[in-house]
């Protein structure tokens, strides 16, 4: 059975007296960082200067370079891209980490994939919302929390747990519920989701039933809220009661053609190519091909990145959702899952 810690389970004492840094304040710093001071934690930011560095100054932070911020704190939270942790960790962060403190993360990647080596003497410990930085904030000034995991990679102090589980509990994860996992499960199956379901395989499910419409004479725009649209109002119905809730919501004659053709559009063939995808993750292929993407400059991609913007689904899209005024304001900065 899962193992599962709530707020009763988390003593935000643990965190009395030390200095949390916060290195890095994108989508996770920023939220992370900003529930935390509300839950009465010395919180500074570790930061190289720039627009990051002017936010979290005007948000009334105080922000050092990385080195520095590392030098002054007992907890030291690594929120910068997972591409670019394992250069700064070996120049700025590893020469100043003070022996019994703690190195966090919120993905296991860098760890898991040997790409960090942290000294013996520090705990060693993943706390990863399971929720975009600005849902991490938001719901926390609502009250409640996004969900999270813990895992300790390293016990140098005996008590990385306890000091994990009070982080959790200062971001508001223990409201909503934190789950146990280790840095392998965490790193495998969030690099699984993002592929195979929730970014490649609803990406290219989307795209694929658009062209299949447009190539057969249908309309871009009626393909376009078809495909794409009304995904989203199906997708709020599976999260607030799983299937059954959106099945039950959709006609007879819907829920009729999903059981009947569901899986002749995701069969056998989609089913072996995901088990092939989890390989590649779990032999390292697929780190090792996006670490080597990014020593080359990433020239696929930003190749990829740009064909797929230029595709004619997002034209339409564009054209569409600037006659939905309600979806103004709404497109947030790209975030990863
Ligand atoms: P972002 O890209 O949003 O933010 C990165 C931050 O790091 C920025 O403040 C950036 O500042 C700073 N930064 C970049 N390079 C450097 C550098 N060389 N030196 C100092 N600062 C630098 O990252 P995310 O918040 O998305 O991701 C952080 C971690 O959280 C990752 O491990 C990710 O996997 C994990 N995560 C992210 C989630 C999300 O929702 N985004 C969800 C769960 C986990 P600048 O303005 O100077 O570029
Ligand atoms: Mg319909
Ligand atoms: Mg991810």
């Amino acid at each position: 059975m899962v193992k599962m810690y709530y707020d009763q389970d988390a003593q935000l004492d643990v965190l009395k007296g030390k200095t949390v840094a916060v290195i890095g304040y994108g989508s996770q710093g920023h939220a992370q960082a900003q529930n935390l001071r509300d839950s009465g934690v010395h919180v500074i930011i570790g930061l190289r200067p720039g627009r990051s560095w002017e936010q979290a100054e005007q948000d009334g932070f105080e922000v050092f370079e990385v080195d520095e911020a590392v030098r002054r704190a007992e907890v030291v939270q690594l929120l910068l891209p997972d591409e670019v942790q394992a250069k700064v960790y070996q120049e700025q962060v590893a020469p100043h980490l003070k022996s019994g403190s703690a190195l966090f993360f919120s993905h296991g990647f860098n760890i898991h994939f040997g790409q960090i080596q942290p000294a013996s003497n520090v705990d060693v410990v993943l706390i990863a919302p399971k929720g975009p930085g600005h849902l991490v904030r938001r719901v926390y000034v609502e009250g409640f929390g996004v969900p999270a995991l813990i895992a300790v990679h390293q016990d140098a102090s005996g008590h990385a747990k306890e000091l994990g589980l009070a982080y959790a509990k200062g971001i508001g994860a223990t409201r909503a519920g934190v789950i146990e996992t280790t840095f392998k499960e965490e790193t495998e199956t969030d690099l699984f989701g993002e592929q195979a379901v929730l970014c490649g395989g609803v990406s290219e499910l989307v795209k694929a039933g658009f062209e299949t419409l447009v190539e057969a004479g249908y309309q871009p725009e009626i393909a376009y809220f078809e495909c794409l649209h009304e995904l989203k109002l199906i997708v709020d119905l599976m999260y607030e009661g799983g299937l059954a809730n959106m099945r039950y919501s959709v006609s007879d004659t819907a829920e009729y053609g999903d059981y009947s053709s569901g899986k002749r559009v995701v069969g056998e063939a989609s089913r072996q190519a995901m088990k092939e995808v989890l390989k590649e993750i779990q032999n390292g292929t697929f780190a090792r091909n996006w670490i080597e993407e990014n020593r080359q400059g990433r020239p696929n991609f930003q190749r990829l990145r740009e064909e797929e913007r230029n595709h004619q689904l997002e034209r339409v899209g564009a054209e569409l959702r600037r006659m939905m005024a309600w979806l103004d304001g709404k497109k947030k900065e790209p975030v990863r899952s």
